[in-house]
């Protein structure tokens, strides 16, 4: 850890959009409780802008990156060396800026795994989950899903290939790529996650109604402070259970600031400042 009298160690969150993130507030609150000096940034950098953004906070002295929508693959590209769960979803959302090089790795999955089945106690074992989506987001919780045994998991997306995409790169049985269009002729999903960007401008994208039995789950990987566009849907078709992902944004984050700075913060306090 660095002396009192050295500058805070710069940290920061990549994406576009950003300035809607509560990162820098979990960030400073973990680094609080544990005795950490830092400071944790928003960098705003449009697709075109992003490898100027990341090289540049690296050469400015930055120890590390978060990245968000819609960077998470570029990042990937970027980094000169990867950790099996990176390697796995070809996406990464925390970056550690070394000497000579990016360490890249992804801590969506494990925060998404562990809010769900830890703090809200949802069983995936056994269970037919659909993610909707197939972005750098569903890229990273699908090898962690899949490590918990679902019966089945689809991948459905506006833009098929990318759903192919990813069902092709986990080679898994039980994994499989559908466009939005063919989701009508489903029963209902046990589990259904929102991994689509969509809700950012308010919108759910036209999901059937049929996917949401009174028994599914619904968890949209998008948070606030009310209810989601999609948390509003699920519970509008009577969904058994429908939640934001506060939980899942406080968990990757502790995970990243574990890769950072070798101690995992307690996120019990974080958790209970956003009613779900
Ligand atoms: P991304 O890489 O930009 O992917 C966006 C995804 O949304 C793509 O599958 C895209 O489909 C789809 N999409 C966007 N607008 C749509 C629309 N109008 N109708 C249908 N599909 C639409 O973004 P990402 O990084 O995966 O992030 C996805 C979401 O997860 C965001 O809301 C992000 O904030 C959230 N997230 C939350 C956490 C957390 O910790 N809680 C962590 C990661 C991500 P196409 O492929 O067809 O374009």
């Amino acid at each position: 850890m660095a002396n009192n009298k050295s500058p805070p160690d710069r940290y920061a969150l990549v994406g576009h959009p950003v300035e809607h993130s509560r990162s820098p507030l979990i960030h400073t609150v973990f680094a609080r409780q544990t005795g950490h000096r830092l400071t944790y940034e928003l960098i705003d950098a449009e697709p075109a802008a992003f490898e100027t953004a990341l090289r540049g906070f690296a050469a400015a002295g930055g120890k590390g990156l978060n990245v968000t929508l819609p960077h998470k693959e570029a990042a990937f590209a970027l980094c000169t060396e990867h950790s099996a769960t990176a390697t796995a979803a070809g996406a990464v959302n925390t970056i550690s800026i070394v000497e000579g090089g990016l360490l890249g790795d992804n801590t969506d999955g494990i925060g998404f795994i562990r809010d769900v089945t830890v703090n809200l106690r949802q069983d995936l074992a056994g269970a037919r989950v659909v993610v909707l989506g197939a972005g750098g987001a569903a890229r990273g919780i699908v090898g962690p899903l899949l490590n918990e045994e679902p019966a089945e998991l689809t991948i459905a997306n506006r833009t098929k290939e990318r759903a192919d995409e990813i069902v092709a790169r986990f080679k898994s049985t039980r994994l499989l790529a559908r466009p939005f269009a063919e989701l009508a002729d489903q029963a209902p999903f046990d589990v259904i996650i929102n991994a689509t960007s969509a809700g950012l401008k308010g919108e759910t994208p036209p999901f059937p109604a049929s996917l949401v039995g009174p028994r599914s789950f619904c968890y949209d990987l998008a948070y606030g402070a009310r209810d989601t566009p999609f948390v509003a849907w699920a519970r509008s078709h009577a969904a058994a259970r429908a939640v934001h992902g506060w939980g899942m944004l406080v968990e990757q984050a502790a995970e990243s600031f574990a890769i950072w700075r070798g101690v995992r913060p307690d996120t019990k306090p974080l958790l209970k400042q956003v009613p779900r």
